[in-house]
């Protein structure tokens, strides 16, 4: 008998955390925070105390109460009994947040397995922002053409596109046939042919189930969304029509997005200015050869920016040991000041107060590479506008999603033709039943018998 289980991505886009078992066998697919945790009782500085460990999360139902799953140092301050690990892994399919946070609550013997690239995003992310501790673990990579024995179960990590690169679906051959996982999926990236891989692997495995997102699931889709080709071809339209500075921001870790920007400024022959934290991360990711991303030391089309710290003299006590390695590449303000028309920058929003040092031009241009606000009173997209209107700089929207739109997941899902259909990670399940067949809406924490 195999059943499923969901405690997160239920009614919801992000959080997913599946329990698989069959048998003696019991793993998680994912293990992620959902994107608005508890935002009903906590909100600015009013965050779970660290010290209660997991007590703050139960008061509010914000993780699953499951025995031999979290660490004693965890459940101290709680009612749930220690017990020794019964998990035998969690697969995690890549490394965003809202699929791989909550593994810092995990006790360090369940197995990790997950990408090669997904393993270096976690650690990057860890060496450079101090709010990131996942905690120490047993990490297992793997590769697409892995055949992972679990138990009884064998796990096949199948290769997908998504807005991240390590990005996997899974093949789950159980007692009772194959239940496929899609993780997060799009087919309108540069690796779509990953994810017509996957769909062709899942289509012929005949699955029992398929547990598949849904993120755009949406009845009228009312954003803007291009393919990553057409953002790489606007964004070089704009830096060509204009001797100006141009700004873009976009997700750190989208690496299709950084490449599109860095072709717009060469072809343009101008040079990209990115941040030591994204550096730091290019030259880590440098060691899967595989995403065949350009080496921030050694590419003279890339300069790292240095903000004022400290001294304010850009001296080299003044930053982490790990910022430090970029310093052959380093320009400051005053730089980028004198050589607006020749440069394209990435700026993150809350690095916004540079631009009082380094004074664009008005006229300069801005490509915000991000999703649009959900709703028009959206503070930091108004605090954001502001700025650009102090600076009169010109604003572009120019995005790509790293999900399939409505119509994609549909044909996705009559293409793999499961024997049942569980939409997660998605606020509309309901309307996967108007376009899918077989679709089996899930309640949270509700087993699911196969
Ligand atoms: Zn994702």
């Amino acid at each position: 008998m195999v059943c499923l289980t969901f405690y997160g991505g239920v009614n919801e886009i992000g959080g997913n955390k599946i329990l698989l078992e069959d048998g003696d066998a019991r793993i998680f697919l994912d293990f992620g925070q959902s994107f608005t945790m508890g935002v009903d009782y906590f909100t600015g500085w009013l965050g779970p105390r660290g010290i209660n460990g997991l007590g703050d999360y139960f008061e509010f139902g914000l993780l699953p109460k499951i025995r031999g799953l979290y660490t004693a140092e965890q459940l101290r301050f709680t009612d749930l009994l220690y017990e020794e690990p019964q998990f035998d892994g969690v697969f995690l399919s890549h490394a965003h947040v809202d699929h791989v946070n909550h593994i810092q609550f995990l006790h360090p013997k369940i197995p990790l397995y997950l990408g090669i690239g997904t393993k270096l995003f976690l650690e990057a992310m860890e060496k450079t922002s101090s709010f990131c501790d996942y905690g120490k673990h047993r990490y297992r990579t793997f590769r697409t053409g892995d055949k992972i024995k679990v138990g009884d179960l064998v796990v096949e990590p199948v290769h997908v596109d998504h807005s991240i690169p390590a990005a996997y679906g899974f093949l789950i051959h159980t007692s009772e046939g194959t239940v496929v996982y899609t993780g997060d999926l799009r087919a309108h990236g540069p690796r779509r042919d990953m994810t017509e891989d996957f769909m062709d692997k899942a289509r012929k495995s005949e699955p029992v189930a398929m547990i598949c997102e849904g993120t755009r699931m949406v009845e009228e889709e009312r954003r803007k969304n291009y393919s990553e080709e057409q953002v790489a071809k606007l964004s070089r339209k704009i830096v060509s029509s204009t001797d100006k500075m141009v700004f873009v921001t976009h997700y750190s870790r989208d690496m299709d997005r950084f490449r599109s920007m860095y072709n717009a400024a060469k072809k343009n022959d101008r040079k990209i200015v990115v941040s030591p934290k994204t550096a730091h991360l290019m030259a880590r990711l440098l060691e899967d050869k595989r995403l065949d991303l350009p080496d921030p030391l050694k590419d003279n089309e890339i300069l790292v920016y240095y903000k004022r710290k400290k001294s304010g003299e850009f001296d080299e006590r003044d930053y982490y040991v790990w910022e430090r390695e970029f310093m052959d590449r380093m320009v400051t303000y005053e730089f980028v000041r004198e050589n607006q028309g020749g440069l394209l920058m990435d700026l993150d929003f809350y690095q916004f107060a540079e631009l009082i040092d380094i004074r664009p031009d008005p006229g300069s241009h801005f490509i915000h590479s991000m999703s649009e606000p959900y709703s028009e009173e959206d503070i930091e997209d108004i605090v954001m506008h502001n700025w650009l209107e102090h600076f009169k700089m010109r604003f572009h929207q120019l995005h790509a999603s790293g999900h399939m739109d409505r119509q994609q997941i549909t044909d996705l899902s009559n293409y793999i033709n499961p024997k049942k259909l569980f939409p997660i990670h998605t606020e509309n399940p309901q309307l996967f039943k108007k376009t899918c067949n077989n679709v089996q809406t899930v309640g949270y924490g509700n087993e699911y018998t196969l």
